[in-house]
């Protein structure tokens, strides 16, 4: 079971933004710019190379949380990033789907 799966079960604690039935949304424990939540689906998938077609609607859905995620912390004027890390080289930690959103600061491209 991965550390998400945790927090979804409320086995652990976070410092949870946002919840609705498919989703949550909650702060991340090292963040790397002011705002920096992520946004997972309570679906147990490892990353978006392990969704198909029946999860769409579900993928729709965490991008679009994502965007209200950003309004609500005062970033989305100002731009942000969504991320989402999949796989060894992708540099995927945890193995349950989630979106980086990071805002409040400038980003640089490419990533490292
Ligand atoms: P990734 O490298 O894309 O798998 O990102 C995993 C993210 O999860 C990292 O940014 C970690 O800081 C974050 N993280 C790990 N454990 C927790 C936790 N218990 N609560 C909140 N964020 C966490």
């Amino acid at each position: 079971m991965t550390i998400f799966q945790k927090i979804i079960d409320r086995e652990i604690p976070a410092d949870i933004v946002f919840e609705d039935d498919r989703v949550l949304a909650f702060r991340d424990i090292e963040p790397q710019a002011p705002v920096h939540v992520l946004v997972i689906p309570k679906k147990p998938l490892a990353s978006v190379a392990s969704a198909s077609a029946e999860d769409r609607d579900l993928l729709g859905h965490l991008l679009l949380v994502a965007q209200h995620v950003a309004t609500r912390e005062g970033v989305a004027d100002g731009g942000f990033r969504i991320v989402t890390n999949i796989g060894q080289d992708g540099g995927q930690a945890v193995e349950h789907l989630h979106l980086h959103v990071l805002g409040g600061r400038a980003m640089s491209w490419p990533p490292g």
